[in-house]
């Protein structure tokens, strides 16, 4: 493996960790398993830098997969967590920051007129489709292929992100009934949503979309896909899921809602609203969000939902994010996109860099990506080789080519310079890929 290199302390870790976790990780993308090696346990983060257990730095473009959008250890947001943890860490009980953030969100995403706080982007998509359920009456759901809206049974279904990693179909363990009423269709492509109304007359509750997605790789929606999803599921009584999990906050002040401003009627958030807790929410209508329990009959709760410390750090995070913010992001973005595409390209690599506002992605292929189809059509061994290499340069990239690279605001001209710097080593060693010799 001509790209690795030893990291002792995390090999160590991730032995012991093997032992007593499956997989030796809490989610499975972590493990290196598209692109082998030793994942890097990390022992801090500072800016745009992580430092593992080894004592090795680089500059970070995963972001903790989203949610670190001002880099690490940002010290308004530390200092408002500091604060919060100094009254108590939970109470079951109504906080103001719950408020905060409720109005925080409400006030930048215009469609959201009212949003319930949970933990996670799973709970959120999960609840979001149950609401939608409970509210039209009716059980199936649409989704679409390469779309990923977290762990939910009925949405495990050719989703992306880990599964599109792991080549996995389906999971077992999600049963026939659970994504018996889940239609699973191709990305950007209207005619199909047209013709599964049309095959499934008043029985389809809601479709499910990410806002523009990011767990295939980078694939925005096309001119007019999701204004249309939105007018069919108007013509038909569905309500439209804009999951912006990934997107909200991180494309731009309103999310993806911002960019093309479709508006839904539900949406989820997580990841940046969270400010690297866990928290994440979904919102949308009033007289949808109302048959919400307590005043509803769809029954959604939470122990730790709106806990006192992630909504402090989410609170303070978002008020951060101003139009300042995003022009940082969208600059660093447009200028590692340049990079990575000029270094391939001097390798005569085939690929294609892909982007929606500052998210990104390299394809590697000449074509363009329009769905999972093409997306898994690509040499993605290239990537492994690619990843491999800039790892040992002390850059850390997302370990699978079916995962968006995401920036923060703490990316500096030095961080910047790294990261051109390792460009053109990684791009030889896409060049020299091979299926079978890239790991
Ligand atoms: N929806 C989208 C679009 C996501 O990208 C993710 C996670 O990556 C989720 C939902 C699930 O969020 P979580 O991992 O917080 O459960």
């Amino acid at each position: 493996m001509p790209y690795s290199y030893e990291a002792p302390v995390s090999q160590g870790l991730f032995d012991r960790a093997s032992r007593v976790t499956p997989g030796g990780v809490n989610s499975p993308v972590r493990a290196f398993g598209a692109v082998g090696g030793t994942p890097r346990f990390m022992a801090s983060g500072r800016g745009a830098y992580l430092t593992d257990v080894d004592g090795r730095e680089y500059v970070d473009l995963v972001c903790s997969w989203g949610p670190m959008i001002l880099g690490h250890a940002h010290p308004e947001v530390l200092a408002a967590v500091r604060e919060a943890v100094g009254n108590g860490t939970s109470f079951g009980t109504p906080v103001r920051g719950e408020v905060e953030l409720a109005e925080e969100i409400v006030s930048r995403v215009a469609p959201v007129e009212q949003v319930r706080l949970v933990s996670s982007g799973t709970e959120a998509t999960m609840s979001a489709i149950r609401l939608a359920r409970g509210f039209t009456g009716r059980a199936k759901v649409v989704k679409f292929a390469g779309c990923y809206h977290g762990h939910v049974d009925a949405l495990l279904a050719a989703a992306g992100s880990g599964l599109a990693t792991f080549g996995l179909p389906d999971t077992p363990g999600v049963t026939g009934a659970q994504t018996g009423d889940t239609l699973v269709l191709p990305y950007n492509d209207l005619e199909a949503v047209r013709a599964a109304f049309a095959a499934h007359p008043g029985e389809i509750a809601c479709v499910i979309t990410e806002a523009s997605p990011g767990n295939m790789g980078i694939v925005p929606p096309l001119d007019g896909f999701n204004a249309g999803l939105k007018r069919l599921c108007a013509d038909h009584g569905a309500l439209y899921i804009s999951d912006e999990v990934m997107t909200g906050f991180r494309t731009s002040r309103a999310g993806w809602f911002g960019v093309d401003g479709v508006v839904p009627d539900l949406m989820t958030f997580g990841k940046v609203m969270g400010g690297g807790f866990p928290t994440a929410a979904f919102g949308g209508r009033a007289d949808v969000m109302r048959y919400l329990a307590p005043v509803g009959p769809v029954y959604q709760a939470g122990t730790l939902s709106g806990n006192p410390v992630a909504t402090a750090a989410g609170v303070a995070q978002l008020r951060l994010l101003d139009e300042a913010a995003y022009d940082t992001l969208g600059s660093v973005s447009t200028r590692l996109r340049a990079l990575a595409s000029e270094a391939l390209t001097k390798e005569g690599v085939a690929h294609r860099v892909q982007s929606a506002s500052s998210m990104f992605s390299v394809f590697f292929t000449d074509r363009e990506v329009r769905n999972y189809e093409d997306a898994k059509s690509q040499d993605s061994f290239r990537y492994t080789a690619f990843f491999q290499a800039m790892l040992a340069e002390g850059v850390y990239l997302p370990p699978s080519a079916f995962e968006c690279w995401f920036v923060s605001t703490a990316l500096d001209e030095q961080a910047m310079e790294r990261v051109a710097a390792a460009l053109p080593v990684a791009a030889r060693a896409a060049a020299a890929a091979t299926p079978e010799n890239a790991r």
